[in-house]
C-alpha cells in the first residue's frame, strides 16, 4: 500500500482508537486469508463477518476509519455500493439465498459493534432461517465455517470483481 507523508494523520494512524480498530488491524495486514478479507478494492474491502449472523455474512468495510457517513468521501461511498452489489451476487452464486438483509448501523444506539469505523452488512437469508435457537437462546447456529466460507467464495468474487473493472 503507498503511503503518503502527511504529518497531521499521525494522531490518527497511531492513535488508541485506530490501534484498537478491528477493521484498520485487518485493513492493514497482509493475511487476507485468516483475516478472512475476500476483496480489495480502491476505497474498500470485502470480508466475512467474525460473528456471523448467517452463513455467507459479509460485510463491506471503507479503508477510512470513520463512524459516519458524512465523513466518507463521495467515491469511497459509491465504491462501497458497487462492492455491496458484487457481494450480493456472488452470495447469490454461492448459498442461493432466497433473501438479503443489507444495511448500516450506524451509532452504538442503532447496534453498532464497532460504531467507530462504520461498515455495511449483507446478510444472506433464507425462509425458515429465523429458528427456535435464535428466539430462545439468542445464538444462532451458523452451518457453514469461515474457512470453508471463503475458500467458496474468494474465486466467485475475484471472477466478478475482474468481470466488473473489464466492463468498466
Ligand atoms: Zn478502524
Amino acid at each position: 500500500m503507498q503511503r503518503m507523508w502527511a504529518p497531521w494523520r499521525i494522531g490518527y494512524i497511531v492513535g488508541d482508537r485506530q490501534a484498537d480498530c478491528v477493521f484498520c488491524r485487518k485493513i492493514e495486514s497482509d493475511d487476507d486469508e485468516g483475516n478472512h478479507v475476500l476483496l480489495r478494492g480502491e476505497q474498500n474491502v470485502i470480508l466475512l463477518n467474525t460473528y456471523p449472523y448467517n452463513s455467507g455474512h459479509l460485510m463491506v468495510v471503507p479503508h477510512e476509519h470513520v463512524g459516519i457517513l458524512v465523513d466518507l468521501p463521495i467515491e469511497t461511498q459509491v465504491e462501497l455500493w458497487k462492492l455491496t452489489e458484487l457481494a450480493v451476487r456472488a452470495l447469490s452464486e454461492a448459498l442461493y439465498p432466497e433473501g438479503f438483509n443489507i444495511g448500516m448501523n450506524i451509532g452504538q444506539a442503532a447496534g453498532a459493534g464497532i460504531s467507530d469505523h462504520l461498515h455495511m452488512h449483507i446478510v444472506p437469508r433464507w425462509s425458515g432461517d429465523t429458528n427456535y435457537m435464535t428466539a430462545v437462546a439468542e445464538t444462532r447456529v451458523v452451518p457453514q465455517s469461515l474457512d470453508d466460507s471463503f475458500k467458496q467464495l474468494k474465486p466467485i468474487i475475484d471472477r466478478l470483481a475482474e468481470k466488473d473493472t473489464a466492463a468498466s
